[in-house]
């Protein structure tokens, strides 16, 4: 007899698989779905093990197969097991990342008849019992909640469980359906000859009808039924037109069900490879070699590091086509705001149908079929945002991070992974080779690149059609002499002449502000009592269009009050400034000019980021005024004055990467200047303006930059030269949080102690940055050493307790 070590889906099971015997004559693989007893209930298991002997002395057996074939690969159970152990998350959170779209169920019973019943007599049996069984004779099979319908919930599992045990009915089960609406739209054709509505066409012209008749004339010259969608936006008619033309008997109206294409290859021209500059052909050559004869032991990573424009994607592209060449497949992330369709457009058209898109804004139906697809071998390359390094894509051979840098890389909910160290514990898994591409890498992916750990292939400068139009010209202004000057204005004098200037002559500018809203805190002149969240105690921000105080911590609203609530004074000042404020500055002193504003509070809606940054393109705005959302990849060639309005939000943030942050933020924002034959020019605004991060950014320097910055942390201990894991506690009472994160603290120094480990210091406990957040304070402990989870592993963390292993943030 054969055993299984199973990952069961129940929050108690925590990081631990279960022992239960595989029944006799049933074949079971790893990588299976499986339905497992557990207590009283039957969850759903992944199967992550075989072995001839159990755990346990005594195991239950597993109640039946969910799929005939596994849906996870030996290389992601084994990829999931590691996530569990390295970022102490719970197994089956990290299992079913992996898991298709939607196969988290419940489970439905049926009850039908065995194959050979044994003989009965229906007299020794209840009347329910005979009930249940002529329910079961008449269909076959019956599920247990019709079942319940009929005889009652209890009577029904009592009645089952006595058939079950005579031998006179079985138990099978199933998941429950996934609720997928298939996807309709409303079509156009012609109810009557093309000729005649050609002449009804001309009559309802003569009565003025003058729509009807376009849309009618319009549908007289197609071949085929024409979406209702497409017709309004030709004949920019509307929904009323239609439906007037069908009250006259001359078109009809039809709901068609459409297949969900995540890619439209409407429009969408196949591309060929262009050909290599010396320096992509060199970092190709590179990749090249190792995708033909991949590491034996550990992962090949490459990081790619190239300015915006460099031509990093390109290479991507050649070296996915390379690894298809080869018979592999690819797996391309990019971070999801990356993933619009100019993106998608890009891989789509150099691999003409053999593109899947993976994101969240698909519906489970649209990610199901997806995954089924990708799973199936349909396509040569996965494109999508942080989970889709989990997608199934079989024979993987090529791995890209672009814009590996990003923050959002890391998951912020269990399982807290961070994609690029999953990804290169995939690659090691499965042979791929990884490519890391940055204009600014993360300090410790460069670390490792020095260091040997990774190649670093360069790719110089800018590849553009009129021969390397160089980067953009930074001016610094210091922001303090503008102030002994008198100008107490947002914009220093250099940068309201350049703005002028800018758009005089026609072009683009884009100002940057890393702050939504209006007044950025709201503070009474009298006693200096600042307005703050209630649930979360940050200070609240004005947004004037709403004309209310909005928290940006939870999103809470609440009216501007008329007086102090502490000293009733009426004397309320705004203060700081956001998105919404600039703007309104921006239109007092360029009056001449358009506005458009771009950050979150505007683009809430689906398509929102597509529509601003349309309108921006086709120059029906001369300012576009945004977060850090308008640093992201754009390519607008009027654009030749990027403006930032104030450089130092990101630097006063209490965490060790602020310079980090504040260099990646500045060099992509200064990288949206200048990307047509304009040419461009930055200007960055601070009150600090010798600030190591902000100077390199200026001379677009990043290894000037590095240098110093990995001094610091090699002085500091910080990563990478240490490990950091942060632990947090969240109470609703405040003291209560600080006793229990102080508890904790003396454990783990007492741990620490008896097992004499050397190199891990604790930092705290202290409030977090973020002290309250949606009515829950926040202690944090910070665990810094080489290796922070070797101990926390065998801690048990009571609940309320969260670990981040490798955080991102500390705020
Ligand atoms: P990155 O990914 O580094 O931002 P891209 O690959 O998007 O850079 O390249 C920037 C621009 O240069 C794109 O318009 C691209 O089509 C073009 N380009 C890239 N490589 C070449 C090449 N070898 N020859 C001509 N044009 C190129
Ligand atoms: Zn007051
Ligand atoms: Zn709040």
């Amino acid at each position: 007899m054969g055993y299984a070590e199973v990952s069961v889906n129940s929050p108690v099971a925590q990081r631990r698989t279960f022992s239960y015997s595989i029944p006799e004559g049933s074949d079971i693989d790893v990588g299976q779905a499986v339905w497992v007893p557990f207590g009283d209930k039957l969850l759903q298991g992944i199967v992550l093990e075989l072995s001839c002997y159990p755990a346990v002395e005594e195991t239950r057996e597993i109640a039946g197969v969910i799929e005939p074939h596994p849906v996870l690969s030996p290389s992601h159970v084994s990829l999931a097991c590691w996530i569990s152990e390295y970022y102490l998350s719970p197994l089956f959170d990290a299992v079913a990342s992996m898991l298709p779209p939607g196969f988290e169920r419940k489970a439905l019973t049926f009850i039908s008849f065995p194959e050979t019943p044994p003989e009965h007599d229906a007299s020794s049996l209840t009347q329910s019992q005979n009930e249940a069984l002529a329910l079961i004779r008449g269909r076959g099979k019956v599920s247990l909640r019709e079942l319940e319908k009929v005889l009652g919930k209890k009577k029904a599992q009592a009645v089952i469980s006595q058939l079950v045990g005579r031998g006179l009915a079985i138990r099978s089960y199933e998941l429950e359906p996934i609720k997928v609406r298939p996807k309709e739209e409303l079509y156009l054709s012609l109810a009557v000859e093309a000729g005649e509505a050609r002449q009804e066409a001309a009559k309802l012209h003569e009565r003025r009808a003058v729509k009807q008749a376009a849309l009618l004339d319009f549908l007289a010259h197609q071949s085929e039924p024409v979406s209702l969608a497409e017709a309004r936006q030709k004949v920019k008619c509307d929904r009323a037109t239609a439906d007037a033309l069908v009250s006259k008997g001359l078109v009809t109206l039809q709901r068609i069900v459409v297949r969900r294409e995540p890619i439209s290859y409407d429009g969408i021209v196949p591309s060929s490879p262009l050909r290599l500059t010396a320096a992509q052909e060199a970092a190709f050559k590179s990749i090249q070699a190792r995708l033909h004869k991949p590491a034996e032991d550990g992962a090949e990573v490459f990081l790619l590091h190239g300015v915006t424009g460099s031509g990093k994607t390109e290479v991507y592209l050649q070296a996915l086509a390379e690894a298809v060449r080869l018979g592999k497949r690819g797996i391309v992330l990019v971070p999801e705001i990356a993933l619009t369709p100019q993106t998608i457009e890009r891989f789509a058209s150099r691999f003409p149908h053999k593109v899947a898109v993976l994101h969240s804004k698909l519906s489970l139906g649209e990610q199901f079929d997806e995954w089924q697809r990708i799973k199936d071998g349909e396509f040569d390359v996965v494109i999508g945002s942080r989970s889709a390094i989990f997608a199934p894509q079989p024979d993987l051979g090529l791995i890209v991070i672009d814009e590996e840098h990003e923050w959002t890389y890391k998951q912020d909910t269990s399982p807290r992974y961070h994609t690029r160290d999953v990804a290169i514990k995939l690659a090691e898994l499965t042979g791929a080779v990884v490519i890391l591409g940055s204009a600014t890498p993360d300090v410790a992916t460069f670390y490792h690149a020095q260091r040997g750990d990774y190649h670093l292939l360069r790719l110089p400068g800018r590849v553009t059609p009129r021969d390397g139009s160089p980067l953009p010209r930074v001016e610094l202004v210091d922001l303090r002499e503008e102030l002994k000057a008198g100008n107490r204005s947002l914009f220093s004098r250099s940068l309201s002449e350049a703005i002028a200037k800018a758009v005089t002559n026609g072009e683009q500018v884009i100002l940057f502000l890393n702050r939504r809203g209006g007044a950025t805190f709201i503070q009474c002149r009298n006693c200096g009592f600042v307005l703050r969240c209630q649930r979360c105690d940050v200070p609240v921000t004005h947004h004037f269009a709403e004309d209310v105080l909005v928290c940006h911590q939870c999103n809470r609203k609440m009216p501007v009050p008329q007086a102090c609530p502490r000293c009733s004074s009426r004397r309320i000042k705004f203060l700081g400034i956001g998105t919404q404020k600039l703007e309104q500055e921006a239109g007092y002193t360029f009056p001449q000019a358009r506005l458009l504003r771009w950050d979150s509070d505007v683009t809430r809606g689906r398509h929102s980021h597509e529509e601003i940054l349309g309108k921006f393109r086709a120059h029906d705005a001369d300012i576009l005024i945004g977060t850090q959302m308008i640093a992201k990849g754009l390519d607008l060639p009027l654009v030749t004055l990027v403006g930032i309005v104030s450089a130092d939000t990101s630097l006063n943030l209490p965490d060790f990467r602020a310079g980090e942050r504040t260099f990646q933020l500045l060099s992509q924002v200064a990288g949206r200047a200048g990307r047509g034959s304009l040419g461009g020019r930055v200007i960055i605004q601070s009150y600090s303006p010798g600030h190591y991060a902000i100077q390199a950014a200026a001379k677009h320097d990043y290894v000037s930059f590095y240098d110093k910055e990995i001094t610091y942390r090699r002085q500091l201990h910080q990563p990478p030269f240490t490990r950091l894991a942060r632990l947090i506690y969240s109470h609703t009472n405040d003291t209560l949080c600080q006793r229990e994160a102080e508890r904790m603290k003396r454990l783990l120094e007492g741990e620490i102690a008896s097992r004499g480990i050397a190199d891990l210091d604790i930092i705290g406990p202290a409030p977090a940055f973020i002290h309250r957040l949606r009515g829950r304070f926040r202690w944090h402990l910070i665990l810094r050493g080489s290796e922070p989870s070797a101990l926390l592993s065998q801690i048990p963390f009571p609940q309320g307790w969260t670990v981040d292993i490798d955080p991102v943030g500390l705020a």
